[in-house]
């Protein structure tokens, strides 16, 4: 059994987190400041093609794309630490290209397709969003009634869509629609690839979220798409969804613990140079115990993480575990950066500092991907559906 990251691995985390410190965190102040007039928490095209060449330069880029795309083919087990150096930072910002859609179109794109979309995605070249949930149906995505309707060579859809990031300057959106209303997610939906601007496919407007970020509403109607634009087998376009969204949920595992890092960092920086009341508020055992605390459920939850990224490199069923990581890593982020802008005091209020905005984040985060409930219930399911005892 073997706990740590391997030494390329960590090397190569070690290697994130020199270019976090040096590209992406002088950055945050001016993110942070944009942030307050309502711009997000995204980089400018400028900020964004600087940060992005100097990634390139250091040999960041295409991280788990396929080798025969110019990437370097890491496994998750990898990518875990590159995301949790990257969580550390507030900025809206990915490696490209960014994981999840990758690993969903190398399943299942079909030789046109993959010279089309996933080459270029993989190079960092095209960008990509995927539109599953809609205005009924968003926990639970098998409620989805946008419809694709068969009509000779092409596919006609009709629906609405709704909280999908990035779809307005996406360069294509794996789009999601139901192909057999009986079937439903068992055999009846389908995923379909959409080029930015095709007639049909109305980005309606733009929606402020919290955590500097936004989504948009979409509506499709009588989007006309040839049949290559079919992403998979007709119906089958549940399981490749499943397999992008376990990828984010671990991505997002990451995130957390590197905002909890940072947070804990922070606390204890703060908690040795403030003194109140003639004692550092080091020396409080109510501060030492949320540092204690803080410590001991990061160590716990990267446990989790490396675990998981871990069965999944070997090929191995993890929705139990990625539920568990989905519920528990986010809370344990929650946690830790309320008690370090406890600790911070009027400080840790400010709008100045990173920490209003990891708690913005970790906010969506326990909804975005799947609610903690719906996880819970998934962990819950899982041992009560075996006829174990959950104790
Ligand atoms: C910042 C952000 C970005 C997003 N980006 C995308 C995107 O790019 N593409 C995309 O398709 N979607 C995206 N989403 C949507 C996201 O996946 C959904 O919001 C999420 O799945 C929850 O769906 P919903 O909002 O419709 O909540 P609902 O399904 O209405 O659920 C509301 C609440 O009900 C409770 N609940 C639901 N089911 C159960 C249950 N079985 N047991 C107990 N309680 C339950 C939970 O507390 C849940 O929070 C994004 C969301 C956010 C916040």
């Amino acid at each position: 059994m073997d706990f740590e990251l391997k030494e390329e691995h960590r090397m190569l985390k070690d290697l994130v987190r020199r270019f976090v410190e040096d590209e992406l965190l002088p950055l945050e102040p001016e993110v942070l400041r944009r942030d307050m007039e309502g711009k997000g928490v995204g980089l400018t095209a400028e900020e964004r093609a600087k940060v992005n060449a100097r990634a390139r330069e250091l040999g960041l880029w295409g991280l788990d794309a396929p080798a025969e795309f110019g990437g370097h083919d890491l496994p998750l087990e990898a990518m875990v630490g590159v995301a949790e150096e990257i969580g550390r930072c507030i900025i809206n910002y990915a490696i490209p290209p960014d994981s999840p859609n990758l690993h969903m179109l190398m399943g299942v794109a079909t030789p046109e397709q993959t010279t089309r979309y996933v080459e270029p995605y993989a190079r960092g070249d095209i960008t990509a969003a995927i539109a599953i949930s809609e205005p009924g149906a968003g926990a639970d995505p098998s409620g989805m009634v946008t419809r694709a309707v068969r009509d000779g060579d092409s596919w006609v859809l009709n629906g609405r869509k709704i909280w999908i990031g990035r779809v307005a300057e996406a360069d294509f959106t794996i789009l999601m629609a139901v192909t057999n209303k009986e079937k439903g997610a068992r055999g009846g939906i389908s995923a379909f690839l959409v080029d930015r601007g095709t007639p049909g496919f109305n980005v309606l407007r733009q929606i402020p979220m919290i955590g500097g970020r936004f989504t948009y509403e979409i509506a499709i109607e009588n989007l006309r798409l040839p049949a290559s634009a079919l992403l998979g087998r007709e119906g089958e376009g549940f399981a490749p969804m499943q397999k992008r969204l376990s990828v984010r949920r671990l991505q997002m595992g990451a995130w957390c613990i590197g905002m909890a890092d940072r947070a804990l960092a922070m606390m204890c920086e703060h908690a040795n140079n403030r003194v109140t009341f003639g004692e550092r508020l080091a020396d409080r055992q109510a501060i030492q115990w949320w540092v204690a605390d803080a410590a001991m459920k990061i160590h716990a939850s990267r446990l989790m993480v490396y675990d998981a990224a871990w069965k999944w490199d070997q090929g191995r069923e993890i929705r139990t575990e990625l539920s568990m990581i989905k519920v528990f890593v986010p809370e344990m982020a929650t946690e830790v950066v309320d008690k370090a802008m406890q600790t911070l005091g009027a400080m840790g209020m400010t709008k100045e500092l990173p920490l209003h905005a990891m708690a913005s984040m970790l906010r969506w985060i326990r909804v975005g991907e799947g609610p903690s409930e719906v996880h819970r219930w998934v962990v819950a399911r899982s041992l009560l559906g075996r006829g174990k005892r959950a104790a």
